[in-house]
């Protein structure tokens, strides 16, 4: 068995199946992360982690600078710190992390050397759908912290989109 060495760090079996068209997957580390999505699309409770899987993922193979990489890997890095620092909501997450806009001109952001220990196999490894969540939110976390020397960037995108929504919000009338 010949291993190969992914982008996140993790070591899989070489093979010649299909990869991501940008980010920075070995076949075998993708082909894990489907089996990943397979089982949190059919378990509620799995789903709930979705989010920070997703990210987690993305952040973890941010590929090459390219265009499509420069908005995957801002936008992953807005949605975990929209979840896990400023406590909002996933669905919050999904909706609001692709609008950071132009003006304060996202750019491709150097990754860091290390990516956490957890590796996207390791959630096909849990027993059941409780540890699932509870190790999902872990990977996301750990990734999060991996990516530490940009987070004061990243913080900048999290208060212009907070700030955003606060002001289109209805104001309170009591
Ligand atoms: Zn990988």
């Amino acid at each position: 068995m010949t291993l190969e060495k992914c982008q996140c760090g993790q070591n899989y079996e070489h093979h010649s199946g299909p990869t991501h068209a940008f980010l920075g997957a070995s076949a075998g580390c993708w082909k894990a992360y489907g089996q990943v999505l397979a089982l949190e699309y059919k378990d509620p409770k799995r789903w709930e982690g979705h989010r920070y899987t997703v990210d987690a993922y993305a952040c973890q193979h941010p590929g090459r600078c390219e265009p499509r990489t420069i908005e995957s890997i801002n936008l992953h890095l807005v949605s975990l710190c929209l979840v896990l620092e400023r406590g909002m909501s996933t669905d919050f997450a999904t909706q609001n992390a692709i609008r950071i806009p132009n003006e304060l001109n996202p750019r491709w952001i150097e990754p860091p050397t290390s990516f956490g220990s957890i590796g996207i196999a390791d959630l096909l490894r849990v027993q059941n759908s409780e540890e699932h969540l509870k190790l999902s939110r872990e990977y996301a976390r750990e990734v999060w912290q991996s990516w530490g020397r940009s987070h004061a960037l990243i913080h900048k995108y999290c208060d212009w989109i907070c700030d955003s929504v606060a002001s289109t919000r209805p104001k309170d009338l009591s």
